[in-house]
């Protein structure tokens, strides 16, 4: 295998690729002009990009690390608000550190991936009890002392916030790297996820290094797209070896065309000449002609998410001035650790569903009669690892026809809640799927959400309704 140093001016990369996978010296200052004077020409204005030139180390510090990890698994454009809004709730890692883990997981509501906030928080706290109020000043310790800091989010913290000469890799430098050197083995596999950060620590501007991975992530997530990048207003055109790949095809698909091969066309060597090279394609993968660049990177197959199915209630209780409902909030591991959700109980048999009561028990509830009570149909939500299908039952009932064993249940985790205290919850986005599920099957004139794949399922009000036989104590009024 043909190997050599990476090259770079940075002195901080020492591991090996194949040649054709690397950057000449030549090529890394070309990238780094570039790829500058387009990103200062193109930029787009956003929030925290503000706040990155704040004065105080600390703030700035901390400003980054807010977008980092909210910008993680996440659209820019989603985020905006939610970094707004947060900001201006705690526009200080001293503020944030005073919050609740309440208030923080409410705020970040609907953004998904919610042990993100919880890390922030407690990385937050950290910093104000245990650090004397000061962010970790450089990318080791950062990973060292804050949890939820991997490598990616201390480069960028790093490299912005203090001008540290470091580099990063997020998924759209794997693409942008990826592309340019024709690396297309599977970009999860260790040599891959090595080759990137080498040559990401090798093409980092001394410089500008927060600039330049900013420019390189904002090239991936506006030009070099996945599915569609376009080509003929990249800035790296002339250095990207898989749009080189495709200009070769065209060119030998023209001459077989006309017959006629020019010599002005004369195809350079882009191809990679080692033996075996674990960056490659794989030889039992083709290269698709009509894919053209998007053949790279490429991932490694995902395994499917497990199916689960859920059986939830949505228990409103008139009061005789409002409605409520009653929410309880998840354990404070796992996944959505700590948000209020619907009574709910996890089916395990193929096909099983379970009637209300059966979901109510396991919380301590039991509703002696319903004034009405509805399927409302499925909703299915997919989190990352898991396919799930919620199976929703909606009750109501007055407020002396249910009973709650509250002597028998962890009482603090239960509460009743206006629409109002609903909305403003700590609740996911699966629970607000729900919750919608719920209205339009009560109320046909609620929209039904957009993002929610409610089944053909239709709506079926019970009227056989039963009153079940109480074995609970009976409900004080104290
Ligand atoms: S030329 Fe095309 S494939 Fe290459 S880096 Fe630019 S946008 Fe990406």
């Amino acid at each position: 295998m043909v190997k050599r140093k990476v090259s770079g001016d940075n002195g901080n990369v020492t591991k090996s690729i194949p040649v054709a996978h690397q950057l000449s010296d030549l090529e890394i200052s070309e990238v780094r002009s570039k790829l500058l004077a387009w990103y200062d020409a193109n930029k787009r204005d956003l929030p925290w990009r503000k706040q990155a030139s704040n004065p105080d180390i600390n703030q700035r510090a901390y400003a980054v690390w807010v977008s980092e990890i909210m910008l993680q698994q996440t659209q820019v454009a989603t985020v905006i608000n939610y970094y707004n809004k947060w900001m201006k709730k705690w526009p200080t890692l001293q503020d944030l550190a005073s919050a609740s883990l309440e208030e923080v997981n409410e705020m970040w509501s609907g953004l998904g991936y919610y042990s993100r906030g919880r890390r922030l928080f407690e990385g937050a706290k950290k910093v104000v009890d245990e650090l004397d109020g000061e962010m970790p000043k450089d990318a080791d310790s950062l990973l060292k002392h804050l949890p939820g800091v991997g490598k990616y989010t201390a480069g960028a913290i790093a490299s912005i916030a203090y001008n540290q000469c470091t580099g990063l890799v997020d998924g759209n430098v794997i693409r942008v790297l990826s592309r340019l050197r024709m690396i297309g083995a599977d970009s999860t596999s260790q040599p891959v996820i090595d080759a990137l950060w080498s040559l990401a620590n090798a093409v980092v501007d001394k410089e500008r290094p927060g600039d330049f991975n900013q420019s390189l992530m904002e090239l991936g997530a506006t030009v070099c797209t996945p599915k569609s990048p376009d080509c003929a207003a990249c800035p790296l055109r002339n250095n990207c070896k898989a749009y080189a790949k495709v200009e070769q095809q065209r060119i030998k698909n023209s001459e077989k065309l006309t017959s006629i091969a020019s010599e002005k066309n004369a195809v350079i060597d882009i191809e990679c000449l080692a033996d075996q090279c674990s960056l490659c394609l794989p030889d039992m993968e083709t290269y698709d002609d009509s894919a053209g660049v998007t053949n790279y990177p490429r991932k490694g197959k995902k395994r499917a998410p497990r199916e689960e199915r859920t059986a939830v209630c949505v228990l409103c209780r008139k009061t005789p001035t409002d409605e409520e409902f009653l929410i309880r909030q998840r354990p404070e591991k796992g996944l959505l650790a700590g948000l209020w959700e619907f009574p709910s109980k996890l089916l395990v048999g193929e096909g099983e569903s379970l009637p209300y009561s059966d979901v109510l028990i396991e919380h301590g509830v039991e509703v002696l009669y319903a004034t009405k009570k509805i399927r409302c149909g499925e909703v299915v939500h997919i989190f990352s690892h898991i396919h799930q299908t919620y199976d929703v039952e909606g009750v109501i009932a007055g407020d002396s026809d249910i009973q709650e064993d509250t002597e028998n249940r962890d009482q603090a985790r239960y509460r009743w809640v206006t629409r109002q205290q609903f909305s403003e919850a700590a609740v996911s986005t699966a629970m607000r799927k729900v919750f919608k599920a719920f209205e339009s099957a009560t109320n046909p004139k609620t929209p039904s959400s957009k993002d929610s794949k409610l089944t053909k399922l239709k709506p079926k009000e019970d009227k056989n309704q039963k009153s079940i036989a109480s074995f609970f104590k009976p409900k004080t009024t104290a």
